[in-house]
Formats: structure tokens, C-alpha cells, sequence
């Protein structure tokens, strides 16, 4: 065997995003033992910066030490017992992905089905909640990012409240990229991931619990079928204040990158991050709307981050993509589910989201258009794109 090279990709898919150097070089500091003071100190850092990124004061804030998947498995393991019935709200991959974890949970999913590409309808989340008196949680993804769209977060967490339930709430694409106040909109679990627009390596999943939710876990009559995700357990080790046991080896570089990615994000500031997305947004949808390219998501539930944007007739979007891979070095998403083959997702997280990246997609995609006979002008989308960051 050889030592790997990757080559040198831009990221803008659906995640991983662009890891900026800084968190790399982060990662490469020597390893500590995983209770060593040091390390503790850092841990401490890492649960005030993720509180400060959620906007909560709960004390039960940390990163899971697997991926997002990992900290929505935590969320429904531990909130969902045999029996209980859980509304789901799904317009997209991820609803889906809850209602499994409902149904695995031994609860039963009540599902809001809304169409791909367009965000729930609260009116008919709060009928669905009156129509199920039992239902003791709203779960919901505030980023949908097979889609595209934005979820109003806030007035699903309000009808949640007055149908006495919890909520748990997916933030895996949405922290970072768009504002997060879980404690101001009253999201009871909430999970992301460290690869998103924090832009550090996959493998993370910070979350939170309410004190109302970990009342939820107090009072379960059964254990929590997962062993590693209970969070009894994993609290012995995370929270500082009764002395740290060992529960599991923590993964102490990935830990140094996600610290650093904090870092990172506090000295740009969470309003100058939100703003920066939206920025690049704007200026990719200028440049990709001079080419002729449509967004799948109105403009009013259009994430920054995430933009689904219809392939043009007659393209094949697989090739288009193999292109810009080839020759640009450029990754991009393809739709899931229904819209596969039909749409492009292409991601401006984190460091991703910045002006050396939007120019390289409208060039690149140019290319690959005309590659069809599509006869675009990708000087003329550049300079789309640049009129709106001039601005
Ligand atoms: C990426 C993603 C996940 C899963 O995260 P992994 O790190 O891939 O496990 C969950 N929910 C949403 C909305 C995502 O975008």
C-alpha cells in the first residue's frame, strides 16, 4: 500500500463542504488522551461555543461523536418509547429518515406529508396535531437539504407548544448558514452536523436537550435501546460537573477541527456568516438565471446554502456533473427521491459559500451547458454574479 492523495476538489454539494486549512491544521496537533485536563478545558470550549451557535442556555449541548445521522438517532432513541406517537413532518429525505426512527423506536409516526420542493404548511401540521390528542412530539427538518427549502421553525415549534408537545428539530444543514434560536423559538431536541456549513470533516453531530426533553428521558418506564446513544450514559462523560467517566474513547483530533470551526465562525460572527451566505446566494442565482436555470424553491423558502436548481431539457445531468469533475475539479449534487435526474443541489456552505467558488460553478456549468448545444453565455452570468457582490 501507498499513502492516499486525494485531489484538491471544490465541495459544493449537498456536505461535505470545503474544510478550510486552519481546521485541517487544527486536526494535525498531537493527540491527547481523551481525559487529559487539557483536553477537558477544550470540551468545556466546545459546549459554550455550540450553546452560543444554537442560541441555547441548555446544559445538555455536545457533539455526538458520529455523524448527523448519529445525533438524530439520539434524538428519537431517547424522546421515543414503545407506544408513543410522534408527528413527523416530511418533505424531503430526511422526514423520511425520522419516521424510521420512530417506527425502530417502537413509536408510531404520524406522518405530514408535503410536496418536495415546498415548505410545510403549518395550518395543516397544527390539524394534524389537534387530529391526534396522544402525539407527545413534533419532529420536523428545519433545512431540507435534498429539497432546498426553509421550514418556518418558529411557528411550527409555537403550534407544537400548544398542542403540549415536544419538538425535535433537524439543524443539520441549516446551523451556520441561517439563523438557529432554538431556545427563543423553544425546539426541545435539536441535532446538526460538523461537516455542513461549519465546515469541518464529516464525522460530528453536535446536539441539545430542553429540560423539558430530558424530564421526557427521566420519566422513560423502559432503558433506551441503544446503549452508546443513551444519553444517561453519555452524559457522565460530556457533562463536567460530576467528575468524567470514561464511556467511550472521544474522537480527539476530529474534536480539535470542530473546536477550531468554532473558533472560525465566532470571529467572522454568526450575523456576518448568515449574511455571507445569502450574499453568495444572490450571485449564484443571478449568474445561474442569466444562463436560464430555475430554482425549484420559491424565493420566500429558498435556503442560502442549499440551492435545488432544475436541469435544463435535454441535458443529461449525470454528464454535466462527470464534467465538472473531470475538469473542474468540482463537485456538485444530483436530486434524490423524485426529483433525481431532475434537478442539481448545489451547496454554498461555510467556506464554500465565497466568490472564487460562485464564479467556478457559473464557468463550470456554462461549460458543461454548452457541452450540450445549449449556447449559454458564461461571461455574461459572470458578470451577473459580480454586479451583485459589487453591490
Ligand atoms: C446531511 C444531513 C443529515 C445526515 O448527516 P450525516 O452526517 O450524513 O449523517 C441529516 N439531516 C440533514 C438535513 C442533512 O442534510
Amino acid at each position: 500500500m501507498k499513502s492516499f492523495m486525494p485531489p484538491k476538489r471544490t465541495l459544493m454539494g449537498p456536505g461535505p463542504s470545503d474544510v478550510h486549512t486552519r481546521i485541517l491544521e487544527a486536526m494535525a496537533r498531537p493527540t491527547l488522551g481523551h481525559l487529559d485536563p487539557a483536553f477537558q478545558t477544550m470540551m468545556e470550549e466546545i459546549k459554550e461555543g455550540l450553546r452560543a451557535l444554537f442560541g441555547t442556555s441548555n446544559a445538555l449541548t455536545f457533539p455526538v461523536s458520529a455523524p448527523g445521522s448519529a445525533g438524530m438517532e439520539t434524538c428519537f432513541v431517547n424522546l421515543v418509547e414503545e407506544g408513543d406517537t410522534v408527528v413527523v413532518v416530511k418533505n424531503g429525505v430526511f422526514g423520511e429518515r425520522m419516521r424510521e426512527n420512530v417506527v425502530r423506536a417502537g413509536g408510531t409516526a404520524v406522518m405530514v406529508d408535503v410536496e418536495w420542493g415546498k415548505a410545510p404548511d403549518v395550518d395543516e401540521v397544527d390539524r394534524v396535531l389537534g387530529e391526534h390528542p396522544e402525539a407527545g412530539i413534533l419532529a420536523f427538518v428545519h433545512a431540507e437539504t435534498s429539497t432546498g427549502v426553509r421550514a418556518d421553525a418558529e411557528a411550527l415549534c409555537a403550534v407544537a407548544k400548544k398542542h403540549d408537545c415536544l419538538t425535535i428539530m433537524d439543524a443539520v444543514t441549516s446551523v451556520g448558514g441561517v439563523p438557529v434560536e432554538i431556545d427563543r423559538w423553544g425546539v426541545d431536541a435539536v441535532y446538526t452536523g460538523s461537516q455542513k456549513c461549519l465546515s469541518c470533516t464529516p464525522g460530528l453531530s453536535p446536539v441539545s436537550f430542553s429540560e423539558a426533553a430530558l424530564d421526557r428521558v427521566r420519566e422513560r418506564t423502559t432503558p433506551v435501546a441503544s446503549w452508546f446513544l443513551d444519553l444517561s450514559l453519555v452524559m457522565a462523560y460530556w457533562d463536567g460537573t460530576g467528575g468524567r467517566t470514561y464511556h467511550h474513547t472521544a474522537p480527539v483530533n476530529p474534536l480539535y477541527g470542530l473546536h477550531e470551526a468554532l473558533v472560525m465562525i465566532f470571529e467572522e460572527g454568526l450575523e456576518a456568516s448568515y449574511a455571507r451566505h445569502a450574499r453568495m446566494h444572490k450571485a449564484l442565482a443571478a449568474g445561474l438565471e442569466s444562463m436560464g436555470i430555475t430554482f425549484v424553491v420559491d424565493a420566500a423558502n429558498r435556503l442560502p446554502q442549499l440551492n435545488a436548481v432544475r436541469v435544463p431539457e435535454g441535458v443529461d445531468e449525470a454528464s454535466v456533473r462527470k464534467h465538472l469533475l473531470d475538469a473542474y475539479d468540482l463537485e456538485i449534487g444530483a436530486g434524490l427521491g423524485p426529483l433525481a435526474g431532475k434537478i442539481w443541489r448545489i451547496g454554498l456552505m461555510g467556506t464554500s459559500a465565497r466568490q472564487e467558488n460562485v464564479e467556478l460553478c457559473i464557468t463550470a456549468l456554462a461549460d458543461g451547458l454548452n457541452r450540450h448545444q445549449k449556447n449559454v453565455d458564461g461571461k455574461k452570468a459572470l458578470a451577473a454574479a459580480r454586479a451583485v457582490l459589487a453591490a
